[in-house]
């Protein structure tokens, strides 16, 4: 059984902790390796690794990083399919999902091939008479990245280019769900000439995660997660002085008036649904059905559901795949239950499909005539689940929303300019979608909702990113007057 290791100093780093924790392949339910936990001991060596490299890395100059990021968004791209292929085979999304994944990762390192457009800082000349005041950002240290399962590759990719480029060195704790990808792309970039330690991947569970929350060297921690685990981030790293950004949960609703497109609506909710068997924190999980569009809509959506394909994600013809753990699946299933109990309307049980082998599959549900007391509205199933939520009128749709703990992403499905313009001002989420059911920014704006979605200030990758990982530093600086220099500079002296 191959054992996944730790990335410290630039070499595989076997653990002598003793402990692992298998890792399966989700479509087919067997074990395909076994992954190394640290100990305390080694989350400190990887820490005095990357605090050694710091001391070099931050001097490095703007034009060697960049060109060193360049590297690694090359080989990166090289290296798309077995990324996507690690992808598949231990997390279980489809090929074509697991390719998307890369691409969007690129995004970041692209973004920070550019990084010294961003740390120009600024000048203010004459200030006072011989006095310029400026500012520059400088990097922060050791900073720690804390990832989920389900983008285990593009995840990691929002932190790393950015904190490398401003001159962080960065340790990964990937999910132990996935390892293997987030590993491969770190070794990537040892590959492409980052100097030992400034990238170090350590493989872990809560153990690992509250050794860097109270390490002392640690000075920032970025986590993306569910929202539990990432209040708890926040608040821990909060109390231990760090810098941290924590990014939660989610549930995504989706406004569709009834002059919206239906085709268009329907194929959106479809796949915004069910991509990556739901598993994306910016599903779309509720849509809210306006008036009398609910009826054609949930017939549209019905009729795409059943065509489908649903199978291994080696299989080129498959469209979702399974869930992560058998115990993802049993969660999954048994919201269906609580929601036909609760009196929703099951219009397609996702239980019901049958499969032929042990992998954790489940097929897709639709629930109509949810209310918002119902368990599959209020808690953030992660699977393949759709609620439809039927009102009378917009604003009731945006109070819905309002009145949801969660605000990752909205989005709204109309032709009618001016009720989109309405929902952008009003909607209250932190990425809002126009006739796109899954607004996650580009790499040259910043990912991030609002209320139990985001915990902290900043928001992932682009520019709020590039402020995160770099702190401010402003300059007063006073130069007498050339004309009585020591110097002869050739101006008229008094005398
Ligand atoms: P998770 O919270 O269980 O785990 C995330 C990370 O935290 C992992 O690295 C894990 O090892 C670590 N962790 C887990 N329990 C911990 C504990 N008790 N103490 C310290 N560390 C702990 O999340 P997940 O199941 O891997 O991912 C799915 C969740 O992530 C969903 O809720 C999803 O919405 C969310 N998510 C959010 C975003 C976003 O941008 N807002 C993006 C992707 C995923």
């Amino acid at each position: 059984m191959n054992t996944i290791q730790h990335l410290i100093d630039g070499v595989s780093s076997p653990s002598t902790s003793g402990v692992t924790k298998p890792v399966f392949n989700p479509a087919t339910g067997e074990q395909s390796a076994e992954l190394a936990m640290a100990s305390l001991a080694e989350v400190d060596a990887a820490v005095a690794s990357s605090q050694a490299a710091f001391q070099e890395w931050r001097h490095v100059s703007l034009a060697r990083r960049m060109k060193l990021m360049h590297a690694y968004r090359n080989l990166v791209e090289a290296n798309q399919v077995e990324i996507a292929r690690r992808l598949t085979a231990e997390h279980g999304k489809v090929a074509s999902d697991a390719m998307g994944e890369v691409a969007r990762g690129i995004e970041n390192i692209e973004y920070a091939c550019g990084i010294a457009e961003m740390l120009k800082g600024t000048y203010n000349e004459s200030a006072s008479s011989g006095v310029d005041v400026y500012s520059v950002r400088q990097p922060l240290g050791v900073v720690a990245g804390i990832t989920p399962f389900n983008f285990p590759a593009m995840v990691p990719l929002w932190m790393i280019p950015n904190a490398l480029a401003t001159g962080n060195t960065f340790i990964l704790k990937p999910s132990e769900r996935d390892p293997s990808a987030p590993l491969f792309i770190a070794e990537l970039a040892q590959e492409a000439g980052f100097p030992p330690g400034v990238l170090n991947v350590l493989q872990g569970d809560k153990l690992a995660v509250d050794r860097l929350l109270e390490h002392p060297d640690v000075k920032a921690v970025s986590f993306v997660g569910s929202s539990p685990i990432a209040q708890y981030v926040y608040e821990t790293g909060s109390k231990y002085g760090k810098r941290v950004q924590a990014l939660g949960g989610a549930k995504n609703h989706m406004v569709v008036l009834p002059d919206a497109d239906i085709d268009l609506a329907a194929d959106s909710a479809v796949s915004a649904a069910y991509g990556s068997a739901g598993e994306r924190c910016m599903a779309i999980s509720v849509v809210v059905a306006v008036g009398d569009v609910a009826d054609p809509l949930v017939e549209a959506i019905k009729v795409r559901m059943n065509k489908l394909v649903i199978g291994d994600g080696t299989d080129p013809a498959s469209e979702m795949g399974p869930l992560i753990t058998e115990e993802a699946r049993d969660r999954v299933n048994d919201y269906v239950r609580q929601g036909a109990e609760a009196g929703a309307t099951v219009v397609v049980d996702g239980r019901n499909a049958n499969f032929d082998n042990n992998g954790f599959f489940t097929g897709v549900t639709l629930i109509d005539n949810v209310t918002t007391d119902m368990s599959v509205y209020q808690d953030e199933i992660f699977g393949p689940v759709l609620s439809v939520v039927r009102v009378n009128t917009y604003q009731e749709g945006v109070k819905l929303i309002e009145e949801n703990r969660w605000g990752n992403g909205a989005a709204i499905f109309t032709r009618d300019g001016g009720a989109a313009r309405r929902f952008q001002e009003e909607a209250d989420a932190g990425m809002v979608g126009i006739n796109v059911p899954i607004p996650v920014p580009v790499g040259y704006h910043s990912f991030g909702g609002w209320k139990d979605s985001l915990f902290g200030d900043t928001t992932m990758y682009g520019p709020e990113g590039v402020k995160f990982y770099t702190k401010s530093k402003v300059i007063t600086s006073r130069w007498p007057d050339p004309s009585t220099s020591s110097v002869n500079l050739g101006f008229p002296t008094n005398d």
